[in-house]
């Protein structure tokens, strides 16, 4: 419902769109005539200027998320808050800077926040198709997330280390977590299920991708080729921003029509299953780091870890289950459902009895019997006189009402288990009655044929008495080789024409003796 609801709804209304991705440029621009004109560089301003454009792009991504399925929505806005932390961390390091860094740490307040950055879009990646909708994985997730905070401030400002490594160890660190993050966006990139699940992996993939490469190149340039900040390669750290910024206003917002869901290869079921795993390797890897320094609480952390991933198998599990329970109660219902129509299939909907259908496999069944063991076998063709002078006169309600009547007297004298009384279409019953020889089937119908007439249905155009009569054709035997169970119907019909001709309201009698002559 929702999806369908999605499918129709548009993408960013055009004036929106060109606003986001205009003000971008706007800032871009400024910042580069910034850079040329004004020297010596306000570095402050121009810091200030890099900060705005994460910001507009993160706007662009929650103003996407609420026109997307909400299944899809939190991943757009995760990465929205990553954006942010970004801008937050590099207005922080324009303020802060390395400047107020204790003499044997390597970071600063910034380090903190842009390591922090990557925390949402790990959560985004994280999600697979099992456990995206389960609330209670998203609540654990983000207790790991906060278990990533308080061991990212350990590890950069509770830990001492060697004044040399503390000159590039965060560098190192963020170049480190950037790879694998890029590593691992790749890889998610395999495992999309939807769409729209596509468009935003991608979105993140393009972004790391870019943004990792201009972090290293930054950096390698800072470091060896000693790039100062204020010069036009400032506009690079805009570049990923800009780009997904547009990217996530002008992409479609349209999903596929339903359809049986993507199936995924072996591979990407790993990858999948492996999805929601990386927050707790990341967090892993963190109190890892730690251990020399700080055990207890890197022990302590391992052993929440285990507690969450335990839980999250529990809830997954548990999910499971209830769906298997679920399909198996569909499955119960729909064989239900499959006997019931079945059954229906069989019945003739005016009178109850059996239709013709479940007459012509009776009777097939009761004539390989018969033929088996040698037994007679009769079948009586029961056919109302002058029913269509009942319709007309009396009206077609009255005749329905007549047929159910007469289907009931009827059915009170098929008194053995394997009879079967069929109505055989329109005003004609037809009765089968097995291990039963010619002189019991003549009893049986004479029975029938007192039942009806006991019933006094008026007739108006009948001749006899005004009164509802039938005739009845009576076909007997025992079954041959040689014979198709439809001889007998045959032979029943043709004593039923036979007492149609002599005058109506009486029995004939055909054996089936006679039916090669009949066939013949
Ligand atoms: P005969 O004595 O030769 O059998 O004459 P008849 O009028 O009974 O025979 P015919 O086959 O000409 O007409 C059968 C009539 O049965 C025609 C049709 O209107 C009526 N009929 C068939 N099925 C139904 C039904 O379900 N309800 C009602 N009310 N009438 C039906
Ligand atoms: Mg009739
Ligand atoms: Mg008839």
């Amino acid at each position: 419902m929702v999806d369908a609801e999605i499918a129709v709804r548009p993408s960013l209304p055009i004036p929106n769109r060109r606003l986001l991705s205009y003000s971008m440029y706007a800032v871009v621009g400024l910042h580069a005539v910034l850079l040329i004109v004004a020297r010596p560089h306000p570095l402050v301003a121009s810091r200030l200027l890099t900060a705005i454009v994460p910001v507009l792009s993160a706007i662009c991504a929650f103003v996407r998320a609420p026109l997307v399925a909400p299944r899809e929505r939190p991943a757009w806005r995760w990465g929205g808050v990553a954006m942010l932390l970004w801008a937050l961390g590099h207005t922080v390091e324009t303020f802060v800077g390395h400047t107020t860094t204790v003499t044997n740490l390597a970071a600063d307040p910034s380090d903190f926040i842009y390591i922090a950055g990557t925390f949402p879009l790990l959560l985004a990646l994280s999600a697979s198709r099992e456990t995206k909708s389960i609330q209670t994985v998203f609540l654990l997730n983000c207790a790991q997330i906060g278990l990533a905070f308080v061991l990212t401030y350990v590890r950069l400002y509770q830990m001492t280390m060697p004044a040399a490594t503390a000159a590039t160890v965060m560098g190192r660190i963020y170049g480190i977590v950037c790879i694998l993050m890029a590593t691992l966006t790749a890889l998610r990139m395999f495992t999309w299920a939807t769409l729209e699940e596509r468009r935003c992996v991608r979105w993140i993939c393009i972004f790391i991708w870019t943004y990792t490469v201009i972090e290293l190149g930054m950096n390698y340039a800072t470091e060896y080729w000693h790039l100062q900040a204020g010069t036009l390669l400032d506009l690079l750290w805009s570049f990923p921003f800009v780009l997904c910024g547009r990217q996530t206003v002008y992409l479609p917002t349209e999903e596929l029509p339903p359809g049986p869901p993507k199936k995924l290869s072996r591979f990407q079921l790993v990858v999948e299953s492996l999805c929601p795993m990386l927050v707790t390797t990341a967090v892993f890897a963190l109190a890892a780091s730690i251990t020399s320094q700080h055990a207890q609480l890197a022990l302590t952390a391992i052993f929440l870890l285990l507690l969450i991933q335990g839980v999250v198998a529990g809830v997954v599990q548990s999910n499971y289950l209830t769906g298997q329970n679920l399909l198996l109660e569909r499955e119960r219902e729909l064989q239900e459902a499959n006997v019931a129509l079945e059954q229906l299939s069989l019945l003739d909907p005016l009178t109850g009895i059996p239709n013709r259908r479940r007459f012509t496999a009776a009777l097939d069944d009761a004539w390989r019997r018969a033929m088996r063991r040698q037994e007679p076998i009769a079948i009586l063709m029961i056919d109302v006189d002058h029913f269509k002078g009942v319709n007309d006169r009396h009206g077609h309600t009255y005749g329905d009402e007549c047929l159910v009547a007469i289907a009931q007297a009827l059915g009170q004298h098929a008194g053995r288990a394997d009879d079967l009384l069929a109505r055989y279409g329109g005003e004609e019953f037809v009765l089968l009655l097995p291990e039963m020889d010619q002189a019991s089937a003549v009893a049986v119908a004479e029975r029938m044929h007192r039942a009806v007439h006991r019933l006094e249905i008026a007739n108006n155009g009948s001749p006899f008495g005004s009164m509802l009569t039938v005739s009845i054709g009576v076909g007997t035997g025992l079954p041959r080789f040689d014979l198709h169970p439809a001889t007998l119907i045959e032979v029943a019909d043709q004593a039923l024409y036979d007492a149609k001709r002599q005058g109506r309201n009486r029995i004939r009698i055909r054996a089936l003796e006679e039916a090669s002559t009949l066939q013949g």
